[in-house]
């Protein structure tokens, strides 16, 4: 039996919260599956590190998420850490994590649970049932490209300047990612860029027709520009299955598509590095999309699912565990089906729960799953 090495980052606010349910559910795991064992390990990031060591991520912490099989992260910041000084601010120990661990892929689900499809600022018949990936370009394009200023002119005008760069080699790695992904699911691709307008569209474009040609020729791809894809993604969301594009446009469109689904305490994500040469195994991150929620931190309010679904994520990208991550949506689906909702979640006629109990039930459903 394989044992994965975890490395558990809680954070701050209700990262603490919603990582105890997370070590709920790994503890059952631990206890029931003959496939794979946990080993887990915790260190502190974010605001907790700053108080204890001023730094918002020490080395040594990042010396075991190198050597983890996965690290899971809860969430960082808080208006207590308002004034620290900016390179020690709660948010540089994840913005270190995906440098340092070279996270070029960004994987963000967009999941509507039957149970939920009501929540959704879309018609029910629009969003029951979807299941799209949003795979994102992570380290390069107009966020890090150079020059990146603002000059003042000689008229005394400012002019502001971010460059959008990309190259092959950026290209071929994400869009493998991609066609990856889609085979494990329904084996269409869309990429989306402009390249109507963008000399980096063309290259994209040109790029990712490429790498299906030789990598992925049983993939179904299809090009669409990026903003006819905004547009499909509140039309016809269903139309999609993974979805890969740069840093910008999968910033936009995944959080647009996230909120087809209703609620930020149900958005997991999962962060990728590339394959070791020689092993094949990916460094990988796994977080919600939330944040540390300081306005309900410490009061067992939190919805831990968006958690526990990225440590779900995980079974399937990090450990090959496609089995026991559909029993876990499973045991998700289940819990919402009965009516338990913590209140960011909450319906008229159902059951509000806590933080705990929430982890609970999805654990319980768990284990009727394997009876
Ligand atoms: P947030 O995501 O923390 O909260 C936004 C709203 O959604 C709040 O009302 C909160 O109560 C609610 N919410 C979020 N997650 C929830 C959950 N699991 N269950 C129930 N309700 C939930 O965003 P914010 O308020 O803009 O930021 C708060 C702090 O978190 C800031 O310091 C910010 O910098 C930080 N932040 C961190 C991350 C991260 O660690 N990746 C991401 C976003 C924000």
């Amino acid at each position: 039996m394989a044992t994965f090495n975890l490395l558990l980052l809680p954070g701050d606010g209700i990262g603490v919260e919603t990582m105890a349910e997370v070590e709920r559910v790994i503890a059952f795991l631990n206890k029931n599956s003959n496939k794979a064992k946990f080993a887990c390990q915790s260190d502190l990031v974010g605001g907790a590190a700053y108080d204890k060591h001023g730094v918002a991520i020490t080395d040594e912490a990042m010396a075991k998420a190198m050597k983890s099989d996965a690290v899971i992260f809860g969430a960082v910041g808080g208006p207590k850490w308002a004034g620290v000084p900016y390179a020690v601010r709660p948010e540089a120990g994840l913005l270190r994590l995906r440098k340092d661990m070279g996270l070029f892929a960004n994987l963000r689900p967009a999941i509507c649970y039957p149970a939920l499809a009501d929540a959704s600022s879309l018609k029910r018949e629009l969003v029951e049932g979807l299941d799209i990936m949003i795979v994102r370009e992570l380290t390069g394009g107009v966020y890090f490209g150079e020059p990146k200023e603002i000059v003042t002119l000689e008229n005394g005008e400012k002019r502001a300047i971010d460059t959008q760069l990309y190259t092959t080699h950026e290209i071929e790695r994400i869009a493998k990612v991609a066609f990856d992904l889609a085979r494990k699911r329904g084996n269409k691709v869309h990429s989306a860029e402009k390249h109507n307008v963008m000399r980096t569209g063309v290259l994209w474009k040109e790029v990712v027709t490429q790498v299906h040609k030789s990598y992925a020729p049983d993939v179904t791809l299809e090009h669409i520009l990026a903003d006819n894809c905004a547009m499909q993604l509140v039309r016809q969301p269903k139309q999609f299955d993974v979805i890969v594009t740069d840093n910008l446009f999968g910033d936009v469109l995944s959080d647009e598509a996230a909120m087809a689904t209703g609620s930020l305490g149900m958005l997991p994500s999962a962060s990728l590095g590339a394959p070791d040469p020689k092993t094949g195994k990916r460094l990988a991150l796994y977080e919600p999309v939330h944040g540390s929620a300081p306005d309900i931190a410490g009061k067992g309010l939190a919805n831990p699912i968006a958690t526990i679904a990225s440590f779900g994520m995980a079974l399937r990208y990090s450990f090959d565990m496609g089995k026991e991550a559909d029993m876990l949506d499973g045991a998700i689906a289940a819990v919402l089906a009965k009516g338990l909702r913590t209140g960011d979640i909450m319906q008229a006629g159902m059951q509000k729960v806590g933080t705990s109990e929430m982890g609970k039930a999805i654990v319980d459903e768990l284990q009727k799953l394997v009876a």
